[in-house]
């Protein structure tokens, strides 16, 4: 139920981590108020401050039942758009070093759609609450701060069509300004020591184009994810997306860099370690323009080890840690953290900052491990060493032989990485035995 004892939060940035964290806020404050850059559509479409949108986005389930419970109807309503369901293993041809997973009903939903059609069903549902305004074509310029900086207490914004600079007095200003967030800079600049960062160095590449599908295509498939294998540096993922159309995204590591141009783009398709991406390629016809991306290094802040921060002011989402994604987590993280926020809102002098930026890091732990633990172990990307683990990827390269004729392999591996179950679940006596590791030797490191 909500309380709203509290007057005023301001969210920094409109997209999936600003509007959860706004529905979440609704709840205590009287006044939430999401500031954006760009004026935003009214219709599912592609805006500039979201180029990561016009790239396949995966909606992982344990993300879309989060999403569901904080926004009740929004799954109905991205159906009612032409989002398409099914479940994550039967509906998904998941090809892990060249061969498929075994398909299976798992009862764990996923949903396919366009980026913007999932913004545009959360944006939807959040400008439905009457106390939150979501003000758009707004530039967030800086934050002000009590005389002593001890306490956040606005954000200083400039419209983009010439109405000049104001502050926006606030209980708490959260930011959630994605990857090239300020929030580090702001902190430093009021003396405060910004967060450490660990960073992986994996020189990614995307390249992107939408066809139109004859129908029948992928099957009863949504997905149909191509992963690098060892010693290979390309991958791809094919999704059905709505108004029959597919999006193909190819992607390289590394400095491998998949080609824009339909006639490259279909060969590169075709050195992939099974046929299915050019085979969908080939009987799609073109829709627009390529689209690409490209992301030298992705980063975790450690706000969780900082020892000073001011009151009133959190960070959330991409601007604390934006995965390589490849792995389709950064959604459903964003969910899970909104979901955390709910509960340190509770606390009766507002959220405290650091005990937030823990609870955040218990979040961000296993997504990371996992997307983090995965590309360490191809030679060449660097980053920071992670805590010893008996997931090894040897272990893991066992489980998945296994798993193309073990459904219930297949199961557990798809909920671990699927965000559903810990890593640690995959360690279990069962699993092991079934991968044929009855014991599990001393840990090693995840690489
Ligand atoms: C290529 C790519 C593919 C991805 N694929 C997936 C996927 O398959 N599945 C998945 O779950 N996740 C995926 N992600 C991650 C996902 O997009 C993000 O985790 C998710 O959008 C949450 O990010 P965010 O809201 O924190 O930041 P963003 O989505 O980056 O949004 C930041 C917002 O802040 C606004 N903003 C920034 N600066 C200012 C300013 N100064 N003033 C006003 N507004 C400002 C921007 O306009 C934008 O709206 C992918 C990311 C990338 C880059």
């Amino acid at each position: 139920m909500a309380v709203h004892d509290r007057d005023r939060a301001v969210v920094l940035g409109g997209s999936v981590a600003g509007l959860l964290a706004a529905i979440v806020l609704a709840d205590s404050y009287r006044s939430v108020v999401v500031v954006e850059r760009d004026t935003l559509p009214s219709h599912p479409d592609h805006r500039r401050g979201v180029p990561h949108g016009r790239h396949v986005h995966g909606f992982l389930p344990s993300g879309l039942r989060l999403v569901e419970e904080l926004l009740p109807g929004f799954t109905a309503g991205a159906v009612a758009r032409g989002a398409l369901l099914g479940d994550i293993l039967g509906n998904v041809r998941w090809y892990l070093n060249g061969s498929l997973l075994r398909q299976a009903v798992t009862g764990l939903t996923a949903l396919s759609a366009s980026r913007p059609l999932i913004e545009t069903g959360i944006r939807d549902a959040v400008r439905r609450r009457a106390n939150v305004t979501i003000l758009d074509g707004h530039d967030i310029v800086g934050i002000g701060t009590t005389p002593d900086r001890r306490r956040v207490i606005s954000a200083r914004v400039t419209g983009s069509r010439g109405e000049g600079s104001r502050v926006l007095p606030a209980d708490l200003v959260v930011d959630c300004s994605g990857r090239a967030s300020r929030a580090p800079r702001w902190l430093a600049d009021l003396g405060y020591a910004p967060p450490d960062e660990d960073v992986v160095g994996i020189d990614l590449s995307y390249a992107t184009r939408v066809f139109a599908m004859p129908a029948g295509t992928f099957g009863d498939d949504l997905f149909v994810a191509t992963t690098r294998f060892p010693g290979q540096r390309r991958s791809g993922i094919a999704q059905r997306l709505e108004g029959g159309r597919a999006m193909v995204t190819l992607a390289g590591v590394l400095g491998e860099r998949p080609p824009a141009d339909l006639e490259s783009f279909t060969a590169y398709a075709r050195t992939l370690a099974v046929p299915d991406t050019y085979e969908i390629v080939r009987a799609g016809t073109p829709l627009g323009g390529p689209d690409t991306f490209r992301c030298p290094t992705y980063v975790r802040r450690r706000f969780e080890q900082l020892a000073d921060f001011p009151t009133g002011f959190l960070v959330l989402g991409d601007a604390v840690c934006a995965f390589n994604p490849v792995y389709g987590q950064g959604m459903t993280v964003a969910a899970a953290t909104a979901t955390a926020l709910r509960d340190h809102l509770r606390a009766p002098a507002g959220p405290d900052p650091l005990s937030f930026f823990a609870a955040q890091s218990r979040l961000l732990d296993a997504p990371w491990a996992l997307a983090a633990g995965a590309d360490l172990a191809l030679p060449g990307v660097t980053g920071p060493a992670l805590p010893p683990s008996p997931l090894t990827s040897d272990y893991l390269a066992r489980l998945q032989q296994a798993a193309v004729h073990d459904a219930d392999l297949a199961t557990a591996f798809i909920r671990v990485t699927s965000l559903v179950d810990p890593p640690a679940a995959l360690l279990s006596e069962e699993v092991r035995a079934r991968t044929g590791s009855p014991t599990v030797s001393s840990p090693l490191s995840g690489r």
